[in-house]
Order: structure tokens, then C-alpha cells, then sequence
């Protein structure tokens, strides 16, 4: 009889995972610019969202902190240039509503990391995302609860690529067999499962069957693997 390998870490996507954008922020951000500015809100709403979607492609190639901040200074000018703003109200503008501003934590992330650090577990943050990872976690009160985030810009490796996962399972101190992953995006989740960790599709809106619509379940996935109560036990294994 074979037991399962224990669960010694757990590996979060962040966007739609753990952190989500507020689309809430991107309101009260257009009407402090049409108000500062004295502009249309309706059309700052949609220059703002226009241009992050047309810049999407150039933070892919970002590796450093110090690029990213050249790509957000670069980022407001644009965005002033757009809206007929001189290029002074791009600074002001970008320190008021910076990229971390516009994130939320999921609600019970807290509880959820907590909760896996309290049963011994590690927590890992693994995201497609510019190198500001630490930042944006910092922004949204949860990285003092993340042993390992990592960003896949300051890898130069992106998740489903094979690379990504093993990086963060390596800086997490454990084998890909020890780890859950959560994602939001099948093709993420797919390529954790053909590395041997365990891994779950989460889908917090709630209409993808059989992901999980709750991040709170993460904790049920793991001591359903470890057997609750079983701390000790998980303790020794490290
Ligand atoms: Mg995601």
C-alpha cells in the first residue's frame, strides 16, 4: 500500500487567485484625473483601459525593478499624451494610482495562507507578472504570509513553461511532488499535474465545474492529502 507524498508547500498563481483587480479602482482613478485634471471620467476609464490593454506585450521582456520603473515612467507619459495632459501630470498621476493601487486581496486570502502556515506548510506566489511581485503582496497585506514570490519577468521563464514551476518549487526548498499548485488558468494547472506536483483549477466567479470556487477549500485539499491533525508528522518530514 502506497501513501500519497505529503503536501509541504503550497503555490498560488496571484491574479484571480489570491489578488484580483478592482474594477472599482479604475472608477475612482478616472474621476481624481478628470477632477485634477479636468477631464471626462468616462473618457479616462477607457484611455486607462485601453492603454494597459495595448502595453500588455511590452512588460513581458521586463527583468529588473529598474526596467520596470523606465516602463511606468514611460507608461504615464503615454497616458498623459493620450488624455492632451503635459507630460509633468504623468509623474503625479502615477504616484497617485500606481499598478498595486488598482489590486484587492481575494477575500479569506489571509486566513487561507495563514492557515497553511499554521499547519507547517510554505506558501509560494508564482505569477506572469512584472518583477514588482514583493510590491504588489506588500500592497495588498500579504506578503509577510508568502515564504517565496516570484515573478516570471524577473525569471525570464513564464508559466506553462516547465522551468517556471521548478524554479519555484526549488526556491520553496521542496520536491514538485510536495506541492499544490492553484491557478486560475488550465493551461497552468495542466503543466504543474505533467511535473508531478499536485495541482487545482480555481475559478472564483463560480461557473467552471469541477475547479474549486473558493480559495478557503485549499485548506480542506490539503488536509484531505495530510490527514488533519497530522502536523507533527509533517513537521518530521522536513
Ligand atoms: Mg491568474
Amino acid at each position: 500500500m502506497t501513501f500519497p507524498t505529503p503536501l509541504l508547500a503550497v503555490l498560488f498563481d496571484r491574479d484571480d487567485t489570491i489578488v484580483f483587480t478592482d474594477p472599482q479602482i479604475y472608477r475612482e482613478a478616472a474621476l481624481w484625473a478628470a477632477g485634477r485634471f479636468g477631464l471626462d471620467a468616462a473618457q479616462v476609464g477607457q484611455t486607462l483601459r485601453a492603454q494597459w490593454t495595448d502595453t500588455m506585450a511590452r512588460w513581458w521582456h521586463l527583468r529588473t525593478l529598474e526596467e520596470e520603473a523606465t516602463f511606468w515612467t514611460d507608461y504615464g507619459e503615454e497616458l498623459a499624451r493620450r488624455l492632451g495632459l503635459p507630460p509633468a501630470a504623468a509623474g503625479e498621476w502615477m504616484e497617485t494610482y500606481p499598478y498595486e493601487r488598482y489590486m484587492k486581496p481575494v477575500p479569506g486570502a489571509r486566513e487561507v495562507l495563514g492557515g497553511l502556515r499554521a499547519r507547517g506548510l510554505k506558501v509560494g506566489v508564482l505569477s506572469n507578472t512584472l518583477p514588482s511581485i514583493d510590491r504588489t503582496l506588500e500592497a495588498v497585506g500579504l506578503r509577510d504570509l508568502v515564504d517565496v514570490a516570484v515573478a516570471s519577468c524577473t525569471l525570464g521563464v513564464h508559466k506553462p513553461n516547465a522551468g517556471a514551476f521548478l524554479h519555484a518549487a526549488g526556491a520553496l526548498g521542496v520536491s514538485p511532488q510536495a506541492v499544490l499548485f492553484i491557478d486560475d488558468k488550465l493551461e497552468n494547472v495542466e503543466a504543474a499535474l505533467a511535473l508531478g506536483m499536485r495541482a487545482r483549477l480555481i475559478d472564483l466567479r463560480g461557473e467552471t465545474e469541477g475547479a474549486i470556487h473558493d480559495l478557503a477549500e485549499v485548506l480542506g485539499l490539503v488536509d484531505s492529502v495530510n490527514g488533519a491533525g497530522q502536523d507533527a508528522a509533517l513537521t518530521a518530514a522536513r
